[in-house]
């Protein structure tokens, strides 16, 4: 097993919509399994492939003392209300915002078997869930970001020298 370098804002893999998974074949689970341990290495809850340079529509999270979920090829089939969490991101650390997404979720997609898989997700999971389908769509949480909070996260990114787009 091995870790990645977790791409940070500012790389164009970020912002590019990834790739449908076609076979699921042992790559995937070497993949899935360096993808956890650099989440976990981070500290993270979630990952998607596109964070660590791979364009695949894949991702993984782990949540408490649940064991770690690899989805492939994911999509949200249902959505209901609303909750507001104060959302991080490991390709913009040390930055969160209190983002509203809809509370519950229902996610369909495959594990890494090529089975069909079906998640109903509310809190903090479906938080984390709609967050990495986000990645798969090349879309970063600053994205959702109000106009007051943008300019706060821009002046932080600014900072760090990590501010070359957007
Ligand atoms: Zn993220």
């Amino acid at each position: 097993m091995s870790t990645y370098t977790i791409r940070l804002f500012g790389d164009p893999v970020l912002t590019q919509p990834a790739k449908e998974v076609a076979d699921v074949d042992g790559r995937l689970a070497n993949l899935a399994e360096s993808m956890l341990e650099t989440m976990h290495a981070a500290n993270g809850l979630g990952l998607a492939a596109p964070q660590v340079g791979v364009q695949k529509r894949m991702f993984v999270y782990q949540l408490g003392d649940a064991e770690p979920v690899t989805v492939i090829n994911p999509t949200i089939v249902e959505q209901r209300d609303e909750w507001e969490f104060d959302e991080g991101c490991l390709s913009i650390p040390g930055l969160f915002f209190p983002i509203v997404r809809p509370k519950e979720i229902h996610l369909k997609g495959y594990d890494l078997d090529g089975r069909e898989i079906s998640i109903e997700a509310d809190e903090l999971e479906a938080r984390c869930l709609q967050h990495e389908m986000d990645h798969l769509d090349g879309r970063l949480l600053l994205s959702l970001l109000d106009k007051d909070q943008k300019k706060q996260a821009m002046k932080e990114l600014r900072r760090r020298g990590q501010l070359d787009e957007a």
